[in-house]
């Protein structure tokens, strides 16, 4: 079953068509990665998933619901960005914290929340910390850990990783696989790396000019590229 089914969408920024007619299932608990060049339209599609963005036409369903015309925080999706805006006022637990007590959750629910996340992404020994205290790895794993508090249906990242070193992306890489693994939500990724698409993904939807060029796990799209720009940005190195 499809958890997000994006219809016929169409995005123009003004007189300019950033993507013409798209059609993308996203399978229930899958990791899917959306891989292109920089431009193709990766965060335009992602946005508009998120509804920080409105289709020019067509339709976006999360869940079976058809949520075009809902706002971003009644969509049961959450999203983590590149740039991790967190609160520097505030502790790592009070940021982990903030969405929950928007929500108006009761304490003892949200307490244990945060601890829940905390342990799941590490963080538990630097829970009192405040973000300029910590690397920019582990401050990704608060911006990551403000999401799944929230219990979200869907994850959406766009390029969470791009501003860590090597060695940390790969490190970040591994635990994004585990925490997909370990919580079963469907997640939509974003990246223009095509190694991180291959290592993370189950479903690879390559983009090129804002359109879809292909469709399917890693392996086939190594295997069996069917167009000469799969073949050449997915087979080559990086
Ligand atoms: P990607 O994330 O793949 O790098 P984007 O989705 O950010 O690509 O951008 C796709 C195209 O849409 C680019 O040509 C970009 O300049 C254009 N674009 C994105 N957002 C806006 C906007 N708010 N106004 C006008 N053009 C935009
Ligand atoms: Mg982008």
């Amino acid at each position: 079953m499809a958890d997000v089914h994006l219809r016929h969408i169409n995005k123009c920024f003004g007189p300019i068509e950033v993507i013409p007619d798209i059609e993308l299932e996203i399978p229930h608990g899958s990791f899917t990665v959306l891989v292109g060049p920089s431009g193709c339209g990766k965060s335009t599609l992602l946005r508009m998933i998120a509804g920080l963005e409105k289709p020019t036409s067509g339709t976006i369903e999360i869940g079976g619901t058809d949520v075009t015309g809902f706002e971003p925080s009644n969509r049961g999706i959450s999203m983590v960005f590149q740039s991790y805006a967190l609160y520097p006022h505030m502790t790592v637990a009070q940021n982990i914290d903030f969405g929950l007590r928007l929500m108006k959750m009761p304490a003892a629910e949200r307490e244990e929340r945060v601890r829940d996340a905390a342990k799941r992404l590490h963080l538990e020994p630097l829970l009192d910390r405040k973000p300029s205290e910590l690397s920019g790895g582990q401050r990704q794993r608060v911006a990551i850990g403000r999401s799944i508090v929230r219990n979200p249906k869907v994850f959406l990242f766009d390029e969470p990783l791009s501003n860590l070193d090597a060695a940390l992306r790969t490190q970040m890489r591994v635990e994004l696989a585990e925490l997909h693994q370990s919580i079963g939500a469907t997640m939509v990724y974003v990246t223009h790396d095509q190694v991180e698409a291959m290592t993370l993904a189950d479903q690879i939807v390559v983009m090129n000019g804002g359109r879809i060029e292909q469709v399917g796990p890693p392996m086939e799209l190594y295997d069996n590229p069917q167009t000469e720009f799969v073949a050449a940005f997915i087979g080559s190195p990086k």
